[in-house]
């Protein structure tokens, strides 16, 4: 009987024992699940704060690489600028605008990574691929390849930008009237003295003296007038002749062209007019009056009026085709 209850006490003993121990064994469970999902949990932030600054990084590199590809574009007419200045006040036409153009580019691109690694850590490597064109005679397009570098972003693109040329100076008069070069630049205008009368004088074409003081543009601006045939109604002419407009033409010399002396060329180009001083009597006829005319096909044309005050006729001269295509005729 006493050894019965001492086994019963025996089992009890152990009963209590087996329930500590999977106590025990739930407590060091717990903890070590505790202690994995922690380190999980911990790996998640670790890991979404690495994905988040991955973001802002890949986000502020796409900035960089946006803003330095717009600049493309204010770098490359600033090259344009500078180049057509030059020609202009040295009156020697570039060889090959078009590489000029680009060599000149690549060398501001390349000051310009320094600028951008500096100030943004992002390491910019362009080539400049060609320089022709655009689909209008007003616009340029540059090709460049551009490759960009910062920790684990990386840019390669070749990268199409379109420049206007509006607001640049049309270097080909300087050109032309080199031999005689009386004519001077004022604000908006080309003012020729006798550059253009000792031109056709040389080369014996029709009444010379017509052209004396004659003016035309100095800054391509696009003509607005759409068609030109509305260059005939009432005012038409004389806004376009006042605001200094140029056209699209297919014998007119384009941008590329004019940098290097040719008033006319296969492209696909510009034209303006070359506008003789007023007049209070009309009798002469002379060249026609575009510039790739005067400057290069030396047709003659006839005197037509389109504007008149006090008894003096402003005036243009122009052949059959070009009164066409202004309707002027
Ligand atoms: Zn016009
Ligand atoms: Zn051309």
């Amino acid at each position: 009987m006493k050894i019965f209850k001492k086994n019963i006490h025996e089992e009890k003993d152990l009963n209590v024992e087996e329930y500590g121990n999977i106590f025990t064994g739930l407590a060091v469970l717990f903890v070590f699940t505790f202690i994995i999902m922690a380190v999980i949990l911990m790996n998640f932030v670790v890991d979404s704060n690495q994905i988040n600054s991955d973001n802002l990084a890949s986000h502020e590199f796409n900035y960089v690489v946006q803003d330095y590809n717009k600049n493309i574009g204010i770098f490359g007419k600033n090259t344009i600028r500078d180049l057509a200045n030059e020609v202009i006040k040295n009156k020697i036409s570039s060889h090959n605008s078009a590489d000029e153009i680009k060599n000149n580019l690549q060398t501001i691109l390349n000051d310009k990574a320094n600028d951008y690694y500096k100030n943004t850590g992002v390491n910019f490597k362009s080539e400049v691929l060609s320089v022709y064109n655009g689909e209008d005679p007003f616009h340029l397009n540059v090709k460049t390849l551009v490759t960009a570098t910062k920790g684990k972003s990386e840019y390669n693109h070749v990268v199409e930008t379109k420049i206007s040329i509006e607001e640049l100076k049309d270097p080909l008069p300087f050109l032309m009237c080199k031999e005689h070069p009386t004519l001077f630049e004022n604000g908006t205008k080309i003012y020729y003295n006798d550059a253009i009368s000792y031109y056709l004088s040389s080369k014996n074409l029709l009444n010379p003296e017509v052209y004396e003081n004659a003016t035309s543009p100095l800054f391509i601006r696009k003509c607005p007038f759409d068609p030109y045939e509305h260059h005939g109604n009432k005012y038409g002419m004389k806004n376009c002749i006042d605001n200094g407009y140029f056209h699209e033409s297919a014998d007119g010399g384009c941008y590329l062209c004019r940098l290097e002396g040719k008033a006319t060329c296969f492209h696909y180009g510009l034209e303006t007019f070359i506008v003789p001083q007023a007049v209070s009597s009309l009798n002469q006829s002379s060249i026609s009056g575009s510039d790739h005319v005067i400057f290069y096909d030396n047709y003659p044309g006839d005197t037509i009026v389109f504007y008149e005050e006090n008894g003096f006729y402003e005036i243009l001269i122009l052949d059959s085709s070009h009164g066409a295509k202004y309707g002027m005729n």
